[in-house]
């Protein structure tokens, strides 16, 4: 059954009645004259099978049945720390891992980010990446997204880790006694949220590695072969998600 998020301000009692960008994908898109079913996702992330009873021009009424189990929202807290990186590839990384199971993502500003955050482009880019976090989430069966925050300095990065209280770990491989990781990566007293440092293109700097570890985090290498940063992050949460077992 396909999927569509109510916005704010569209449900009444037992009943959702949708306009703009909404009516049109019921209507148009997904053609559906009344009788048709869909599943609303409800701003309070609740599912709700939906019976199209009525639509015209610009508006869709629908009744809504019984409330379903949504069954693909994560219940594992892992949280992204991807380095600010050039470019459009933090989109890829926001897309792909809203689809594993990623809690949150906040974009980190590092010694060696090479993309710095200007003012103006900031909001447009925060906007631009709920959006793919949003679009990943419908298409992958969330009923909502990660939580996406604007980028912070590293510092406050690491030290959110240790108020968060749960599990730290930074990639950086030439730090992390080893070139692999240990398997599995997760310890028996790692707790949640497992908040994870991803890289920029040139790597962290050494200063950066030891402020982290000093402030708990552990550092984890992923083989001898150096992935790009957007490789690293998608491949970081798989394995994570994997470990809190979100895949099960
Ligand atoms: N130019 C850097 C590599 C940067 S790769 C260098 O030569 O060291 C970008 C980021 O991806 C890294 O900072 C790290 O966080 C992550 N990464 C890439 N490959 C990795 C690997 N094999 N193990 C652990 N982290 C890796």
């Amino acid at each position: 059954m396909r999927r569509l998020f109510v916005p704010e301000g569209c449900v009444g009692r037992d009943l959702v009645r949708l306009c703009g960008p909404e009516a049109h994908y019921l209507r148009d898109v997904l053609r559906l004259a009344p009788g048709g079913v869909f599943l609303a996702v409800l701003p309070d992330g609740t599912e709700r099978a939906a019976t199209v009873v009525r639509l015209d021009e610009g508006h869709v009424e629908a009744a809504l049945g019984e409330a379903l189990e949504p069954r693909a929202d994560p219940q594992a807290d892992l949280r992204l720390r991807p380095a600010l990186v050039k470019g459009r590839k933090l989109d890829l990384v926001i897309q792909k891992c809203t689809e594993l199971g990623v809690a949150e993502i906040a974009p980190v500003l590092c010694d060696r980010s090479v993309s710095r955050p200007d003012p103006d482009g900031s909001a447009h880019k925060l906007e631009r990446w709920r959006k793919i976090a949003l679009e990943a989430a419908r298409q992958c069966g969330r009923t909502s997204p990660p939580r996406i925050a604007p980028p912070r300095p590293f510092g406050a990065a690491v030290a959110e880790v240790g108020a968060l209280g749960g599990a730290g770990l930074i990639l950086a491989p030439e730090q992390a006694g080893g070139i692999g990781a240990q398997c599995p990566i997760l310890t028996a007293s790692d707790r949640e949220p497992v908040s994870v440092l991803v890289g920029p293109e040139g790597g962290f700097t050494a200063e950066e590695v030891t402020s982290a570890r000093e402030a708990g985090l552990r550092p984890v290498g992923l083989g001898a072969r150096i992935l790009r940063a957007e490789t690293a992050a998608i491949a970081i949460s798989a394995l994570l998600v994997y470990e809190l077992g979100e895949l099960l």
